[in-house]
């Protein structure tokens, strides 16, 4: 029984879905002004962990992640920000669209990288905007809607329950303490549904024709519009990131329910917001990493997705160097693993049960990964004690990366390791340490030669493996 987080009712609810086998969900994808970042990469590979393990139950999905090329604003200030595209384009002295583009292809490409699984639908905003029009519409006929000067904006206070997913009172968002900064909006918390080409927009370079005047949608209605049109009236799942429920997912419930008149998802998931080295990720700071970076340094994505997934989807990720080294180097097993075990002894029947009962158990359980990963890493361990385990583990650790997705598709057979002399020299200084049972100078000794890149595995026997570190030493 897969019990899920809903962000809605705030707690872990039975996940059924709401027509049959097939099961809606619609994930915010990027906006396609820059590369995306870690951070974000993090929210994709949960919520690919989400579909996979749906499809490993034997459930159907049909996912929507849109792709943002209008209408996204600057800290998500549309008062006095400007959308992210027409700074992009100046910065790189292109039009938006090209920008959009050349953004949205590295993100595929990345996304690839990180075996994450194409969605089924991969609408773009500025594609739809018959769809989001059609909204507007209806929203300005129910009074949901009023016509500015400026823009078309949604009236919060027409609807009810605003707030209920982010925990803000209507009452607490209508007496807020906002400036108002555009007099053309009846309160501050409105947000536009429809932009005209007007004061600081008048420029903005992407622009259709509406009933309105010629303009561009806000971010928000983008999303409504999207679901809407893929997944229909009512979504099992949606997901995001933390820093997307309010105001962003709170304005899409409020559109899609006041138009439809019916609830828009089921359920809401959130990812936890992610740290560098304990601080917020921002370019100001020179902590803002891309999937490139870390391929950069020597890392491969997938040791990447290893260490994402090694916590909690929801709680808070720290990234560090360090971490995401000791991560590889456990990841680095489990493929070593794979690669030198070709399983064609009999399966323990049994233990393979037990371990798949409890492999399910901890994802039935709001997606706990890091038990399902500590599972992965113990059934190696076993094997490694008890050699006749082996198959079975190696059974097991293909059958789970259905749902894991850390395995590459082709596992290199390793090239033959140069040692460098200084290490021999140091190898042999330690093992004449470990002879003389110095155990604590051996111990220097394998710290220093940690140092200069290589690991070494004792044997019980008194030899030891020595292999190249995944990570460099950072
Ligand atoms: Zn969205």
């Amino acid at each position: 029984m897969l019990l899920l987080y809903n962000s809605l009712t705030r707690r872990k609810q039975i996940f059924k879905p709401i027509k049959g086998k097939t099961v809606a969900i619609y994930s915010c994808g990027p906006t396609v002004y820059d590369y995306a970042h870690i951070g974000n990469f993090r929210s994709y590979i949960a919520w690919d962990l989400l579909v996979r393990y749906l499809k490993y139950l034997g459930r159907k999905t049909a996912v929507v992640k849109n792709i943002t090329d209008v209408g996204h604003f600057t800290n998500d200030d549309e008062d006095r920000g400007e959308d992210k595209f027409d700074k992009a384009a100046r910065r790189e002295k292109k039009n938006p669209l090209d920008i959009a583009k050349f953004y949205s292809r590295i993100f595929v490409k990345e996304e690839k990288k990180l075996n994450i699984l194409p969605p089924d639908f991969r609408p773009c905003a500025t594609k739809e905007i018959k769809t989001m029009q059609k909204i507007i519409k209806g929203l300005l006929k129910k009074g949901y809607a009023y016509n500015a000067k400026d823009g078309v904006y949604f009236d919060i206070s027409r609807f009810k329950n605003y707030g209920r997913l982010s925990g803000n009172t209507l009452k607490e968002i209508l007496s807020g303490a906002r400036v108002k900064i555009n007099p053309n909006k009846k309160h501050p918390a409105d947000f536009s549904l429809w932009k005209k080409l007007v004061g600081k927009n008048r420029r903005h370079a992407l622009h259709w024709p509406s009933p309105w005047g010629e303009g561009f949608p806000g971010w928000h209605i983008e999303c409504s519009a999207m679901a809407l049109r893929y997944l229909g009236k009512n979504i099992d799942i949606h997901t995001g990131g933390q820093d997307n429920k309010f105001p962003h997912h709170e304005s899409e419930i409020a559109q899609s329910e006041a138009y439809t008149g019916k609830p828009f998802s089921q359920f809401w998931l959130h990812t936890g917001l992610m740290d560098v080295d304990g601080k917020k990720m921002s370019k100001t700071l020179q902590n803002f990493y891309t999937l490139q970076n870390i391929v950069d340094k020597g890392f491969n994505p997938l040791a990447f997705r290893f260490w994402v997934l090694s916590s909690h989807y929801r709680s808070p990720l720290n990234f560090t160097w360090r971490g995401l080294g000791e991560a590889a180097d456990n990841w680095m097993k489990i493929v070593e693993f794979i690669r030198d075990n070709k399983f064609v002894n009999k399966i323990d029947k049994i233990y393979a049960a037990q371990k798949e009962k409890q492999f399910i158990s901890a994802l039935d359980d709001d997606l706990n990964t890091p038990k399902a990963v500590a599972l992965l890493l113990q059934a190696i361990k076993d094997a490694n004690k008890n050699a006749k385990k082996m198959p079975t583990a190696a059974y097991l650790i293909k059958k789970w990366d259905r749902v894991l997705g850390i395995l590459p598709a082709k596992i290199e057979k390793p090239k033959k390791l140069v040692i460098p002399a200084k290490v021999k020299k140091l190898l042999a200084e330690r093992q004449k340490a470990r002879e003389n049972k110095n155990f604590l100078l051996a111990d220097k000794l394998r710290k220093k030669i940690k140092k200069l890149g290589f690991l070494i595995a004792d044997k019980l026997n008194g030899n030891y493996q020595i292999k190249k570190k995944q990570s460099p030493e950072t």
